[in-house]
């Protein structure tokens, strides 16, 4: 007759569980690190400070187009869009999103007429905007062709400050802002920035 021993069993089934636990508790960790915590972090900033973010334009229309993997609406390819496109009459004022520095001003990409702009670490980039950038002695600046010369390269701008108008330049089909968002070097979904916007509000 065999003689099963039935304590030592228990104890390693009981081991395996336990393995099995942290290694649970392991991998939430890690996800945890690489992926969440950017968001979270904007998300806790944003329900604290929502008095202080600006919705990026005026007279909204519609979202037309999310962030992320899509058909391109002019070449038909799928592609990669790292912004959220947010359709507004032409000429209707863009605003910052929240206030902080103007790092960059371009005009010769797809993105067209381009402002972006540094927040501590968020970086809010807006394309398609009316006018052109012109370079002189004393710095480089955004012409507005109603406006004029309304923003400077590395000028410091205000939360809700008027920064352009939505323009047709670059590769667009249709009046809208490209509104682009990064949380250090890490593309953020504007819409969960809006979502958690209302949320807070
Ligand atoms: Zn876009």
């Amino acid at each position: 007759m065999k003689i099963i021993p039935t304590g030592r069993y228990c104890l390693k089934s009981w081991h395996k569980y336990l393995l099995l636990s942290f290694l649970a508790i392991a991998l939430c960790f890690i996800l945890e690190t690489l992926q969440l915590t950017p968001v979270t972090a904007l998300e806790e900033e944003l329900a604290t400070n929502w008095q202080k973010a600006s919705f990026p334009v005026e007279n909204f229309q519609g979202y037309t187009s999310g962030f992320g993997y899509r058909i391109s609406p002019s070449t038909g390819q799928r592609e990669y869009h790292n912004g959220l496109d947010i359709a507004a009459p032409l000429g209707s004022n863009v605003r910052s999103w929240w206030g902080g520095q103007v790092v960059s001003l371009s005009d010769h990409t797809n993105c067209g007429t381009q402002i972006t702009i540094q927040s501590g670490e968020w970086q809010h980039t807006y394309c398609h905007l009316d006018g052109y950038v012109k370079s002189t002695p004393q710095g480089r600046y955004l012409i507005d062709p109603q406006l004029g010369a309304i923003v400077a390269e590395g000028q410091y701008v205000s939360t809700g400050a008027i920064i352009g108008r939505v323009g047709l330049t670059g590769r667009t089909t249709g009046p809208h802002l490209h509104w682009g968002l990064k949380y250090g070097q890490q593309d953020v979904d504007p819409g969960v920035i809006i979502r958690a916007m209302y949320r807070s509000s």
